[in-house]
C-alpha cells in the first residue's frame, strides 16, 4: 500500500495546533505540507503559527504555504472577537513562541494543492480545518483536480446538531458559505467531521497534565496552548467539562475512518442560512460523494489521541 500523503489546510488556532501534532504522530500518512487559511486568525498569523509550531515539534522539513486572505465573496477579513477570546490574540492561546527561522514557501497554497493533486491523486488526503476558500479556489483554477484528490476530510458543518455560530451554521462553514457549497458538490470523496462528533470528544486538564509530566519543552508548550482553550471554554460557558478536539479529530478520521460512523449523503451548504444538509437535486444519485460523521465512540478516539500526543511530545 502506498503511503498516503496529507496536506493540512489550517487557520492555525489552538485545535489546529493539536492537528499538526497528531498528523506528525500518525503512522498512516506523511504530512507533505501545510496550507494556511484565515479564520481563527488572519492568514499571515496562521501561517507563522504553523511555522513556529513545526519548529517546536522539530518538523522543519514540512513546508508551509500562504493561502487566500479572505472569503470568496468578500474583499477583506477581520478576526472575530469570539475567535480571539477562544484562541487568544495570537491564535495559539497567547503562548509566545520564538519567531520561526524558516520562511514561507514562495508557491501559493492554491498552487501547492493543484500540484499535489496531480502528483499524488488517489493517495492524497487534504484536511481543511478552516474555511474552504483555498480548496474552492484550487478547484476553480484547475477544474480537473476535484476528480484526482482521493480524500478530503473537513472539520466543519453540523448535520444532526445545531450550529455554533447560528442555530444552523458551524463556524468554518460560516466563513465562506459559497466556497463550502462548491467544494461539497465538486469533491469526489468528502468526509464531513462536524459538530455532531467533535463536540463529543473533550479534553481536560487531567490529560494536559499528563503531557506536562513528559518534562519536554514541546509538551509544556502544547499543554499551555490547550489549557488556554480549556479555560476559554469554561469562562465563555461553551463547555465546563473540557474543550472540543475539533481539528485533530478530523485528522484522526482522515487516516482512520473507522473511528466514526459515516452516513453516505450528497450534501449542500445553503448559502442563505449556512446549513450543511442533504442536496435534494443529488439525493437520489446512487453515487455518494459526501459522507457525514454522525456517531463516534469518544473514549476510543481519546485513547488514540493521547497515544499519538504522548508519542510526539516526548
Ligand atoms: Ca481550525
Amino acid at each position: 500500500m502506498a503511503t498516503k500523503k496529507m496536506i493540512l489546510d489550517l487557520d492555525t488556532g489552538v485545535d489546529d495546533a493539536m492537528a499538526i501534532a497528531y498528523a506528525l504522530a500518525a503512522p498512516e500518512a506523511d504530512l507533505i505540507g501545510i496550507t494556511s487559511a484565515y479564520g481563527n486568525t488572519l492568514v499571515d498569523t496562521a501561517a507563522q503559527n504553523s511555522l513556529k509550531l513545526l519548529e517546536v515539534l522539530g518538523a522543519t522539513d514540512v513546508p508551509v504555504f500562504l493561502g487566500e486572505s479572505h472569503s470568496s465573496t468578500s474583499d477583506s477579513f477581520q478576526t472575530m472577537e469570539i475567535s480571539k477570546a477562544i484562541h487568544g490574540q495570537n491564535g495559539i492561546g497567547d503562548v509566545e513562541l520564538p519567531l520561526a527561522e524558516r520562511a514561507l514557501e514562495n508557491k501559493s497554497a492554491v498552487d501547492f494543492i493543484i500540484e499535489s493533486a496531480h502528483n499524488f491523486g488517489e493517495d492524497l488526503i487534504i484536511v481543511p480545518t478552516g474555511p474552504l476558500t483555498n480548496l474552492a479556489a484550487a478547484f476553480e483554477k484547475d477544474p480537473e483536480i476535484n476528480k484526482l484528490i482521493g480524500n478530503i476530510t473537513i472539520m466543519g458543518g453540523a448535520l444532526t446538531v445545531p450550529g455554533n455560530v447560528t442555530p444552523y451554521t458551524e463556524a468554518n462553514i460560516n466563513q465562506d458559505l459559497a466556497a463550502a457549497d462548491f467544494v461539497f458538490k465538486k469533491a469526489k470523496n468528502l468526509v464531513m467531521v462536524g459538530l455532531d462528533v467533535t463536540l463529543q470528544t473533550l479534553l481536560t486538564k487531567k490529560e494536559t497534565a499528563q503531557w506536562r509530566q513528559l518534562g519536554t519543552k514541546k509538551a509544556q508548550v502544547f499543554a499551555d496552548i490547550f489549557d488556554y482553550y480549556i479555560d476559554a471554554y469554561y469562562n465563555l460557558d461553551i463547555n465546563k467539562d473540557g474543550a472540543a478536539l475539533h481539528d485533530p479529530l478530523a485528522v484522526g478520521v482522515a487516516v482512520d475512518p473507522d473511528l466514526v460512523t459515516l452516513l453516505p449523503i450528497n450534501m449542500q451548504v445553503t448559502t442563505d442560512d449556512g446549513r450543511t444538509i442533504g442536496d435534494l437535486s443529488r439525493l437520489k444519485d446512487p453515487v455518494k460523494n459526501n459522507f457525514a460523521a454522525v456517531a463516534i465512540d469518544p473514549q476510543n478516539y481519546l485513547d488514540r489521541f493521547m497515544e499519538y500526543m504522548l508519542k510526539v511530545l516526548s
